[in-house]
């Protein structure tokens, strides 16, 4: 068997050709999409799924369409969010058909097809390089699933990113310039510093940031619900991004999440009227870069 460093040229497989054609149709499958907007954070566990859902919800209360891809290909939690678990990935006319929520979100993610039990692997070639070979692996699956599902006319896709900071340049790479990132951290210095670190690979790779949400920046107290206090005061700021706005902890909606039900509507709650301010504030940035 040749060695990879013995073949001439691409070894016959036209692999540029094949990277072209599928740059090319994921180009032709998303035209009909208005605006990418990844969410993504570098830490993990601080409610990048959770704000990308409820962001969702609240732009399809303004009536917008809107679909979710999770990115997540190795801890998919959109399918449960959604109450999709059991959704089929189903091939179509066109393409892979979105399932879509009972409120018409369309949410794409491995969990509407692998089991909680079950870990998702990317069989790899060779053991001592399986960390590269899952990437590649990865990056191949998006770019099919974007090449690939009917989407339809959208407003929105939003797209759940996985933690690390790295990734973030990565999906920025990947993604291209069209694509506007949100970043979410929560109140603690432990996640200021990741965030920090996902701004500045964001930036070498000139990707475009509307700006940072903070996730539980206080607590809905069952009681009184008023938002109280939830981590001590820190003495960093990741900000060096635009503040969209600060999202308070909410049992209620923690459990929402653990139900399928994040997406319906939790009208009047001190969560649903943070969500739609910093929604505003996407928005109004999205409306600037349009009109500039
Ligand atoms: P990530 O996507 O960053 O890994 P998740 O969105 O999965 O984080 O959130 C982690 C956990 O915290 C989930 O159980 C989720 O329901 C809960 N959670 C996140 N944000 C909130 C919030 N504002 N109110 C209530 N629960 C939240």
């Amino acid at each position: 068997m040749k060695d990879y460093f013995d073949l001439n040229g691409d070894g016959g497989s036209d692999v540029m050709g094949q990277v072209i054609a599928l740059r090319k149709a994921i180009k032709q499958n998303l035209s009909s999409v208005n605006h990418l907007v990844a969410v993504g954070s570098g830490k993990g566990g601080v409610g990048k799924s959770t704000l990308t859902m409820q962001i969702a919800a609240a732009l399809r209360r303004r009536k917008c369409a809107v679909a979710c891809l999770d990115a997540d290909f190795n801890g998919p939690s959109l399918a449960r969010l959604a109450g999709l678990r059991d959704a089929p990935l189903l091939p179509g006319r066109h393409g892979l058909v979105l399932p879509k929520s009972s409120t018409g979100i369309g949410i794409l993610s491995l969990g509407s097809v692998v089991p909680e039990t079950e870990a998702v692997d990317f069989a790899s070639v060779a053991s001592g390089d399986s960390h590269v070979w899952r990437a590649t692996k990865e990056f191949a699956m998006l770019a099919q699933f974007l090449a690939t599902t009917e989407w339809g006319t959208l407003d929105y896709l939003l797209i759940d990113l996985p933690p690390g900071a790295e990734r973030c340049f990565q999906f920025a790479e990947f993604l291209g310039h069209g694509t506007e990132f949100v970043l979410v951290t929560i109140p603690s210095e432990v996640s200021h510093g990741v965030v920090s670190r996902s701004i500045t690979a964001l930036g070498k790779a000139k990707a475009s940031i509307i700006g940072l949400i903070e996730n539980m920046g206080g607590y809905v107290c069952s009681g009184c619900h008023t938002v109280r206090p939830l981590f001590p005061p820190t003495n960093t700021d990741p900000a060096r991004i635009p503040f969209l706005g600060s999202i308070p902890f909410d049992p209620e909606l923690a459990r929402r999440c653990d139900a399928g039900e994040a997406l319906l509507p939790h009208d009047d709650s001190p969560v649903t009227k943070a969500i739609d301010a910093a929604v505003d504030n996407i928005l109004s940035t999205l409306n600037e870069r349009i009109a500039v």
